[in-house]
């Protein structure tokens, strides 16, 4: 891990301080369940959580809530090979946990710990678990054996099997109210708040997401959609030529971007009221779309964006160029 990453993956985000101080209460008195699931939006810092309360628990010399950052343990944690934490997620980006990896964890649990302490397995995604990979953690959820903490992590619960989740206790976790995000990012970022608040909204509130934003430099990817689907719109470029353009680029987040816009277009349309479009560097773009478009195309087309975006989210697998060109042509006709 490199400097940055592990003073992040130690850092308790302010608006989870109360979570925090929760587990390690509970901790403190003994009776930290041995399975949790850590449920909440994207961009909140749930893996960062994560991280951080296993360091603590594996932590030698902790303190009162905080792991000592010294400790044989801390050093080996910091340096990425702590023998006594297994950590759990697909093998390719976008891809299930399989069977294999979860029998892995089972042969790791048996073992015993080589600090003399804590055993603890991250497992991230949870709903990225297939029914027999699922199926194989039970017996280990059931029983994990002594001093063993699995911390499982979610951001759609919904797609978890109900199997696991009834045998996790969850801990929810929430988005910040806007004006601790708004101070935390601009301090962050080293922006002013003005500047805080717009990426907020476009991040819908996710103050992690929008430091991402900057540092990733998504919004030039999002600056190149809105040009693409504009230059749609003014016949410079066919729905075909965007299609091609955007195809290999994170299709889940220009459906949610896109989204957002229709969402913003059919609130005007039933308001009558322009000052409901909230993404400011779409603006223009969505009023034009407003003042031709009718409301039943509009809804049309977020139904479709929704349900491919679904298809992405549960790794379907579809045709991604075929994808995005047809959510492109139709719209294309949103303003015919
Ligand atoms: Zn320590």
């Amino acid at each position: 891990m490199d400097e940055v990453a592990v003073r992040r993956s130690a850092e308790i985000y302010p608006w989870l301080h109360g979570r925090w101080e929760h587990l390690t209460r509970l901790h403190k008195q003994q009776r930290l369940p041995h399975a949790l699931m850590l449920n909440g939006p994207v961009g909140i810092g749930k893996r960062d959580f994560a991280q951080a309360l296993s360091r603590y628990l594996l932590c030698q010399r902790p303190g009162d809530d905080a792991a000592c950052g010294t400790c044989r343990s801390c050093v080996l944690f910091d340096s990425g090979g702590h023998p006594d934490l297994f950590q759990l997620s697909p093998e390719e980006a976008g891809k299930a946990i399989k069977v294999q990896q979860v029998r892995d964890l089972t042969g790791f649990l048996h073992s015993t710990a080589q600090q003399g302490g804590y055993r603890v397995v991250i497992l991230e995604p949870a709903e990225a678990m297939n029914a027999s990979s699922a199926n194989a953690l039970l017996k280990t959820l059931e029983e994990p054996g002594r001093d063993t903490i699995l911390l499982l992590v979610t951001h759609r619960l919904g797609q978890v099997m109900p199997t696991i989740r009834s045998r996790c206790q969850r801990v929810d976790c929430h988005l910040p109210d806007p004006d601790m995000a708004q101070a935390w990012l601009s301090a962050q970022l080293n922006i002013d708040p003005d500047k805080a608040q717009q990426l907020l909204s476009i991040c819908l509130g996710s103050p992690l997401r929008a430091r991402e934003y900057i540092e990733q430099d998504l919004m030039a990817l999002r600056r190149k959609f809105i040009e693409g689907l504009a230059d749609i719109l003014k016949q410079r470029r066919s729905a075909l030529e965007v299609a091609q353009q955007l195809a290999k680029e994170d299709l889940e987040l220009l459906l949610g971007w896109l989204y957002g816009w229709l969402l913003d277009i059919v609130r005007v349309l039933g308001t009558g009221d322009e000052s409901c479009l909230r993404h400011l560097d779409a603006n223009n773009m969505l009023r034009a779309v407003s003042r031709k478009a009718d409301a039943q195309t509009v809804y049309a087309l977020s139904d479709l964006v929704h349900t491919e975006r679904v298809s992405l989210m549960q790794r379907l697998n579809p045709n991604r160029q075929l994808l995005l060109e047809r959510i492109l042509l139709s719209w294309s006709a949103l303003v015919r």
